[in-house]
């Protein structure tokens, strides 16, 4: 079979996750923060690797970093490799990072064996995908999706941290400015389709024992702050059948949200983050209680679904409870659905290298939820042990990030080749 070098991908990998690397009395895991000593190492350290293999580096005016390999023909389109090499603070080894060194390795694959092209090859690194300054500026910037103030507030964020400033003079010279951001955007008719290699960052893989998660869509999220009206009495001389309760119709409508969600739509998921009580004294019968409750889930319909639910759930809640309750809807993300052909070539490609896939979505966001609006986006995920992410403990077996590259390979090679 056609495939990586397991030996190479697998050291690189190793070397950048030792880059910002934490002691354990300092609380473990790497730190790279955009724009930090330890970003520009990481830069730095993809620049040497993929220049040694013979790739051609860029940066762009949003700071994203990019190894390419050129078809020869000026006017083919490109085909993206994306993903990240910022870390949240105290982060793993593979989140991000995983995607980039595999695009890399699978760059310098093709370019060693010679393979003829019919569209160039970039692998790019996404400035900030985990949102130290502002959530996938890097992969917004590049496909044009950014306002003018989402950027300045970006700018502002960074300019705060004088010492970051100075590096980012560093790593982009001149610095980042509003003009040259605006103007980065690829044409998308200039794109071929984009890929993302990432970790599951859920325990789905790992439970059905399959090495590769092809992507069916990224979740849409919905926020809502519900608050519950009761009446303030006496917590001693007022009997419990006489109150009303802004509290317990909380709490029951938080039980029964994860009750119905789970039961019912066990793709999705809901989360109360948040409840602030009121007065918020152990003496007097709550009056007043906010519930912060976000749900997800992968398609707009079943988003549809469960708000019905949970709207009638706290209709519910305050008839039974001699409450009343208002709403106030925040912030809405839409699902984003994977490019179907593209996923067919990924499922093709794992057949051919004889790994089982799994369908699922991501709970996550990640950059292909930008570039899916702009070209042809897909995602393989491979495990994640305990579905553990976002901390030191983040890990996945050398055998699945050898699979997830090699599955890469293969579907850049049916895409590109
Ligand atoms: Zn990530």
């Amino acid at each position: 079979m056609f495939e990586i070098n397991q030996a190479r991908f697998l050291r690189t990998l190793e070397e950048m996750g030792q880059i910002g690397l934490l002691p354990d009395a300092a609380g473990g895991g790497r730190n790279r923060y955009p724009f930090s000593a330890a970003d520009r190492a990481a830069r730095d350290y993809f620049r040497y690797e993929a220049q040694d293999s013979g790739l051609t580096v860029t940066l762009d005016a949003a700071a994203n970093l990019s190894a390419r390999l050129d078809c020869g023909d000026p006017s083919a389109q490109t085909v993206l490799i994306g993903s990240h090499l910022d870390t949240v603070p105290h982060g793993g080894a593979y989140d991000g990072a995983f995607g980039v060194l595999a695009g890399l390795e699978v760059l310098r694959t093709l370019k060693e064996q010679n393979i003829p092209l019919v569209c160039n090859v970039e692998v790019i690194d996404f400035t900030d995908e985990e949102g130290r300054f502002g959530h996938f500026f890097g992969s917004g910037a590049l496909t044009g999706q950014l306002s003018d103030a989402h950027i300045e507030t970006f700018l502002r964020n960074a300019a705060a941290h004088s010492a970051d400033l100075a590096l980012m003079r560093e790593i982009v010279p001149g610095g980042l400015t509003l003009d040259a951001i605006r103007s980065l955007r690829r044409a998308p008719s200039s794109l071929a389709g984009y890929v993302e290699l990432h970790i599951e960052q859920g325990p789905r893989l790992e439970e059905a024992h399959v090495p590769i998660g092809v992507v069916s869509a990224i979740f849409g999220r919905r926020s809502w702050e519900v608050t519950f009206h009761g009446r303030p009495d006496h917590a001693g001389t007022t009997p419990l059948p006489m109150r009303s309760d802004a509290l317990v119709s909380a709490a029951r409508f938080i039980v029964r949200a994860q009750e119905i969600v789970a039961g019912d739509f066990p793709d999705a998921v809901v989360t109360c983050g948040n409840v602030i009580v009121s007065p918020g004294v152990s003496n007097v019968v709550p009056n007043k209680t906010m519930v912060e409750i976000e749900f997800r889930a992968a398609t707009a319909k079943e988003l549809d679904q469960i708000e019905a639910r949970l709207e009638h759930l706290r209709n519910e809640v305050t008839l039974h409870t001699r409450t009343t309750s208002t709403r106030r809807v925040g912030s809405e993300t839409v699902p984003t659905p994977m490019d179907g052909d593209i996923q067919g070539a990924i499922r093709a490609a794992a057949e051919r290298c004889g790994y089982p896939t799994l369908d699922l979505p991501s709970g996550a966001g990640h950059d292909a939820m930008l570039l899916a609006n702009v070209t042809p986006a897909a995602m393989l995920f491979v495990p994640s042990h305990n579905g553990r992410s976002h901390c030191p403990d983040e890990h996945t077996d050398p055998d699945d990030l050898v699979a997830g590259a090699n599955v890469l390979l293969h579907t850049i090679l049916t895409l590109a080749g």
